[in-house]
C-alpha cells in the first residue's frame, strides 16, 4: 500500500488532509490555516504553532468523547444537578449529592441508591450522576429495572445473553432506574440478580426505588435471593432518602393553585401528573 503517492502535482493540502484524516486528527486539519495565519500575526515559532493545534484537537477529542458516552449511555433526557432545587427537597443530603457528583465513589467501584416515593427527583438525581460521570470519562449505561429485566431476556431467547452480560459488567457505571414498579418472574429477577452479582466490587451500580428495602422481595419474588442481593448492593453503599414532598405535585399545585387556595378552581385528579402519575 502507497502511503505517501510519488504524483508530485498533488497539492500538499489535499495529502495533508489525507494524513491527518488517517491519523484521526480532524481539528488540526480544519484548524491548521487559521491557526497558521493567527501564529505568523503573533510571530509563534513552530513549537507554539504545533502546541496550539495540538491543544485544540485535545479539548475538542474531550468533547467528542464525553458527547458519545452521553450517547452510549441512552439516557432518556438530559438533566444536571444544576437545575435540581434543594431546598424543594429538604431531607436529601445535598452535601452527600454533591460529593457523589465528583464520582469518586464510581472510581471506588461503590454503590449509591436512591429511595423515595414517585416525584421526588430520584431519576432526575440519577440522570444529573451518570452525566456527571459521562463529562468525568467514565462509561456509563442508563436503563430502567424492567427494560433491563426485558432486555436480558430476550438475549437470553435470542443465544446473547453473555454478550449483553459482558456489555453490563464492563461499564463503569450503571443505573437501574425504577426498581419496584414491576414485580419479576423467577426467571427475570436471576438474570437481575446475576448483574448485580457480576458487578459487585468490579463496578459502581446505581439504583433508584420507590420502595424501602424491606419491600425487595415483593419485586424479586424470592427472600433469599433479595437477602442475596441486598448483601451484595449494600456493602458499599451510599443511601439517599428522598422522602420530601413530590416535585410534580408541588410544582401542578403552584401552576394550577391548588383548591386549598382557590376555592372556585376546577379540582385535579390524581392521575393528571401527580404522585401517582408514574404508576
Ligand atoms: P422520581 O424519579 O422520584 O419519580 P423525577 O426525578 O422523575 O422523580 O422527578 C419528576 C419531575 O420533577 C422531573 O421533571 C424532575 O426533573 C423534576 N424534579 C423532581 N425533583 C426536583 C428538584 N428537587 N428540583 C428540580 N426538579 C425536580
Ligand atoms: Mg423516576
Amino acid at each position: 500500500m502507497t502511503i505517501f503517492p510519488t504524483v508530485t502535482s498533488i497539492a500538499p493540502q489535499v495529502l495533508l488532509a489525507n494524513h491527518l484524516k488517517a491519523l484521526k486528527l480532524p481539528t488540526f486539519s480544519r484548524e491548521y490555516e487559521k491557526v497558521a495565519m493567527e501564529s505568523a500575526q503573533d510571530r509563534a515559532d513552530y513549537p507554539r504553532y504545533l502546541l496550539r493545534l495540538c491543544e485544540l484537537e485535545r479539548i475538542d477529542r474531550d468533547r467528542r468523547n464525553v458527547e458519545r458516552r452521553i450517547r452510549l449511555a441512552r439516557f432518556p433526557q438530559t438533566k444536571s444537578l444544576d437545575t435540581f432545587d434543594f431546598a424543594a427537597q429538604p431531607s436529601l443530603n445535598k452535601a452527600l449529592v454533591l460529593e457523589l457528583a465528583r464520582c469518586e465513589w464510581i472510581e471506588k467501584r461503590h454503590n449509591y441508591i436512591a429511595l423515595g416515593p414517585s416525584g421526588t427527583g430520584k431519576t432526575h438525581g440519577a440522570l444529573a450522576l451518570g452525566l456527571a460521570a459521562c463529562q468525568k470519562g467514565y462509561s456509563v449505561a442508563f436503563t430502567t429495572a424492567a427494560a433491563l429485566v426485558h432486555e436480558l431476556m430476550e438475549a437470553r431467547d435470542e443465544r446473547r445473553l453473555r454478550a449483553l452480560q459482558k456489555h453490563f459488567n464492563t461499564v463503569k457505571l450503571l443505573i437501574v432506574d425504577e426498581l419496584g414498579y414491576v414485580p419479576f418472574t423467577a426467571v427475570g429477577s436471576e438474570l437481575l440478580f446475576e448483574v448485580f452479582s457480576q458487578r459487585y466490587e468490579r463496578g459502581a451500580t446505581l439504583v433508584t426505588s420507590n420502595l424501602p428495602f424491606d419491600e425487595w422481595t415483593s419485586v424479586f419474588g424470592s427472600e433469599r435471593l433479595t437477602g442475596a442481593l441486598l448483601d451484595r448492593l449494600t456493602h458499599h453503599v451510599h443511601i439517599l432518602e428522598m422522602n420530601g414532598e413530590s416535585f410534580r405535585l408541588a410544582t401542578s399545585k403552584k401552576a394550577q393553585r391548588w383548591p386549598s387556595q382557590d376555592l372556585n378552581a376546577s379540582p385535579k385528579t390524581p392521575t393528571e401528573g401527580g404522585a401517582n402519575a408514574k404508576l
